[in-house]
């Protein structure tokens, strides 16, 4: 009988003490070097032979997205001029690109303009990205995800821009409106807009993406929910008080 499984726990003799297991939230591309994580899933990134017990000075969310290579998350400052406590973003930081799983490898997708999140934001982007759109682009289109063209990051004011009510998620960087998706290079490429998305295809490519979102956030509203998401989809990670389950319209 052939010893298949990759999953079972192995006792190291250097670590009788383990955390409690997490989700399994790395993605297969991380790399065994790079930066040095707290063990995650429990597997790779054991491997790690640097020998340093040196607590990673970043947290652990920054340290995992900077360690998939073509990721370009750094640290940012909070928005100046942001003293309204609602309007505190934990752990901010400006998301150039997300690496993913592409045809041949690891693709770079760009993010247009490059929006300020929190950094629990731009982990559950990048595993949304890599585990649903990127492999619905590959299927409705046979292309890479290029890019997403963004708007919506951070942005300190009330749901709807409503002069009163609750404040929005993108007040705590907590949402990401997505208006565009850019898919192939060079001659190849093509863009699959939110607001018009040209022929069977593309809407059918939208419906999925929509579908996969509602699993992947726990708000997904765009064209249909209401006049203010007519153009976009806009996906947050804002838990409901008032909801135990998730809002996808
Ligand atoms: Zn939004």
């Amino acid at each position: 009988m052939p010893l298949a499984s990759t999953a079972a726990p192995v006792t190291a003799p250097f670590s009788t003490q383990r955390p409690p297991p997490r989700p399994p939230e790395l993605r297969p591309s991380v790399p065994d070097g790079a930066a040095k994580p707290e063990p995650v899933s429990g597997a790779p990134a054991l491997a790690n032979s640097g020998g340093s017990t040196a607590p990673p000075t970043q947290s652990s969310c920054l340290s995992i997205l900077a360690a998939i290579p073509g990721n370009r998350v750094n640290a940012a400052a909070p928005a100046a001029g942001d003293t309204d406590s609602a309007c505190r973003i934990s752990e901010p930081v400006r998301v150039g690109a997300l690496a993913v799983t592409g045809s041949g490898g690891a693709v770079t997708v760009s993010f247009e303009p490059p929006p300020l999140l929190s950094c629990a934001m731009a982990r559950t982007l990048a595993d949304w990205l890599d585990r649903s759109v990127q492999p619905l682009v590959r299927g409705h289109f046979d292309r890479d995800l290029a890019a997403l063209r963004v708007g919506g990051g951070h942005e300190c004011r009330r749901r709807n821009r409503a002069s009163a009510g609750p404040i929005s998620e993108h007040a705590t960087g907590q949402a990401l409106d997505i208006f565009a998706f850019k898919l192939g290079s060079g001659g190849n490429a093509s863009e699959v807009v939110v607001e018009k998305p040209g022929g069977l295809a593309q809407n059918r490519f939208l419906d999925a993406v929509r579908q996969s979102a509602c699993g992947a956030f726990m708000t997904t509203l765009g064209p249909g929910s209401d006049a203010a998401h007519a153009n976009h989809l806009h996906v947050d990670i804002q838990e409901r008080r008032s909801r135990a389950s998730r809002f996808c319209q």
